[in-house]
């Protein structure tokens, strides 16, 4: 007999490289506005000195590897985000700097999937973004790389039918991976199974049915999906 009036949800998961288990999705934070560069595209200042902040997406919104993620309803402009995947694997609460590493399972590399149009319409209304970013199939991710030491700083690419798009260093992120989980842990408390994905450097752009995008984080990992009719 089963114990839900109606049936469960699957628990959505990403594979992990040489492990037969794969690591359960528990819910995605996201960075916005982590890279000066992306920024300044984004329409931002000079004078812009906001610190960087989060947004979520569920955390069946994630398309693992090998699944091609739809166009999406309701935009006539998609756009791509390549960003470095923290996946987390011990609980924290206010965790230090100085600490926040303890808490990495391992990294991957992910997409934020936007509807750009959306999103400008949010601003512009003061709304929120959840319609923009937290749609189905809004996190296409790859294999996590288990990972102890030092967070990956090396580069963060992205192309598009073979035409690079994204091209920069996540060591020129505004918040560093330890900065990143140390201010999660601030606002929620985090627990194994959550994804953070860090934020986008410059050269986002629109997506078009049947484009096939490649991503690569330099010593972490690559995905690769076509935009599916
Ligand atoms: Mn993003």
């Amino acid at each position: 007999m089963s114990a839900y009036v109606v049936e469960a949800p699957a628990v959505p998961t990403v594979p992990v490289e040489g492990e037969a288990a794969a690591f359960p999705v528990r819910r995605i934070l996201c960075v916005g506005r982590n890279y000066w560069a992306h920024r300044r595209e984004m329409g931002a200042g000079d004078d812009d000195r906001d610190p960087p902040f989060f947004f979520t997406k569920p955390a069946d919104a994630v398309v693992p590897p090998g699944a091609d993620p739809a166009y999406p309803p309701c935009t006539a402009d998609l756009h791509h985000e390549i960003e470095l995947v923290v996946a987390i694997g011990r609980p924290g609460v206010a965790v230090p700097v100085e600490a926040a590493l303890d808490l990495v399972y391992g990294y991957a590399v992910g997409v934020d999937l936007t509807r750009r149009d959306l999103q400008a319409a949010a601003k512009a209304k003061g709304q929120p973004w959840d319609a923009a970013k937290g749609f189905d199939a809004s996190a296409p991710i790859s294999a996590i790389r288990r990972w102890q030491g030092p967070a990956p700083t090396g580069r963060i690419a992205l192309s598009v039918n073979g035409e690079v798009r994204q091209d920069a260093a996540v060591a020129d992120m505004i918040w560093n991976v330890a900065e990143i989980v140390s201010e999660a842990s601030k606002l929620w408390a985090l627990a194994p199974g959550d994804l953070i994905f860090t934020g986008t450097p410059e050269g986002v752009a629109a997506l078009a049915r049947g484009d096939r995008v490649e991503g690569e984080v330099e010593g972490v990992g690559a995905l690769a999906f076509t935009v599916a009719a």
